[in-house]
């Protein structure tokens, strides 16, 4: 008899969106007459750049022909893109990064969600409350926690986001052993100032813990004084790996690409103490299990890196970072305290009541989706998530239905 992995029958039955998608669905099923606009999950609703499009042109030609045809593609990623993400995005930034640590994937929620198998199962492992639920799911999986007990997995050390601390959790008073941390944050919005940062590598590189830094967001700073890769601190090399991703970016989420960034100094113990490399376990890990990103992907993900694709994606983050300026600004009118939605895409909204009710609340008299904050976390309860990833009109219709609803 085949036994399934037990791990996987912790997991809470219903993901956060898919209960969002059945509410939603009972809801248009029911009022008819009007549409929901959604503002829930981030999901981005603008065409890729024309320079993608056109990167994307090229590599679908190359690819009709034998002479220009590229069949199986190194796992990592082509040279070509991983030298403009070293030299582009991150040297540009002062960042050290060199085209031998970057590993190009089809997602950094693969990436995200992948990075922790190579390490030992029972290591100690820390996650901010609230969180992008696929970092706690994932290691649920593995089995490094224990059951789903009054909010929470036993074994998991939660980090509290509050408004006390300005949704960035400081380093616990416990060792532990990875730490994931997100900035620009989902769902919060909050973003970490490069003295937060260092705190979180200082007490990396005290303790021996590995940071996974997810900086999905980080197109959308505008604040200079921000830190946009972990990187820009001193000493983070050798403690920490940074996901990115050209979805939120670059309107990639229905295209695919992302990329992750683990540093020859990186170094993780085996049971004798000996140390390893951990961008040669992670390079082992794609070799085995990952085949590389399609050529026109990866074609269209380098015409993004080029002054006129950086140009392109600048002038849509501008675009949803005024919708999230308009959420904020309309949230706070109505009274609600909010954070987010400056050099970030969602807006984060203290409701003070359940999320899941408020959620309903918009939904049913509004007709607007938005995310309630219980489902990344018990400290996302009281709170809800309002996305700006929509279209400008969209956006203003439903902010003046909240209004009128809520007012
Ligand atoms: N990391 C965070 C924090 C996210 O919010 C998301 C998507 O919502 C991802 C990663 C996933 O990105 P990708 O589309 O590259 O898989």
């Amino acid at each position: 008899m085949i036994r399934i992995n037990e791990h996987y029958r912790k997991l809470k039955a219903s993901y956060l969106f898919v209960e969002i998608a059945r509410r939603v669905a009972a809801h248009a099923a029911a009022q008819p007459e009007r549409p929901v606009i959604k503002l829930g999950i981030g999901d981005v609703t603008h065409a890729l750049p024309s320079v993608a499009v056109e990167g994307f042109r090229k590599g679908i030609a190359e690819q009709a022909g034998d002479e220009t045809f590229h069949g199986y593609g190194p796992e990592q990623g082509y040279e070509f893109l991983r030298e403009l993400i070293a030299t582009a995005d991150f040297g540009e930034r002062g960042c050290d990064v060199s085209a031998d640590e970057i590993f190009v994937s089809d997602g950094a929620k693969c990436d995200t969600g992948n990075f922790q198998e190579l390490f030992a199962a029972d290591i100690t492992v820390a996650v901010p409350d609230p969180v992008y639920p696929v970092y706690v799911d994932t290691n649920v999986m593995a089995g490094r926690t224990g059951i789903w007990r009054d909010g929470r997995y036993d074994g998991l050390v939660y980090l509290p986001g509050t408004s006390e601390n300005g949704f960035v959790p400081p380093p616990p008073s416990q060792p532990v052993d990875l730490v994931y941390l997100c900035f620009p944050n989902n769902p919060t919005g909050s973003t970490a100032t490069k003295a937060e940062l260092a705190e979180w590598v200082s007490y990396a590189r005290k303790t021996g813990a590995i940071i996974l830094f997810d900086a999905a967001y980080e197109e959308f700073i505008r604040d200079d004084s921000l830190p946009h890769s972990i990187y820009e601190i001193d000493g983070a090399r050798e403690v920490a790996v940074e996901f990115r991703s050209l979805s939120k970016t670059a309107g990639f989420t229905g295209t695919r690409c992302a990329y992750t960034v683990v540093p020859r100094e990186l170094k993780a113990f085996d049971s004798q103490g000996s140390p390893h490399s951990v961008r040669d376990l992670w390079n082992r890990r794609q070799s085995t299990k990952f085949n590389g990103v399609s050529y026109p992907v990866q074609t269209a993900a380098a015409a993004v890196f080029t002054p006129e694709g950086r140009k392109e994606i600048r002038a849509r983050s501008d675009y949803y970072l005024e919708n999230a300026a308009l959420i904020r600004t309309t949230m706070e009118e109505l009274g609600y305290e909010c954070s987010g939605g400056f050099n970030s895409p969602y807006v984060w909204i203290r409701t003070g009541t359940d999320s899941w009710a408020f959620f309903d609340d918009v939904l049913n008299r509004a007709g607007v989706v938005i995310t309630p904050g219980a489902g990344f976390g018990l400290h996302g309860e009281g709170y809800v998530r309002i996305s700006a990833f929509n279209h400008r009109e969209k956006v203003i219709e439903a902010l003046s239905r909240i209004q009128a609803a809520l007012r």
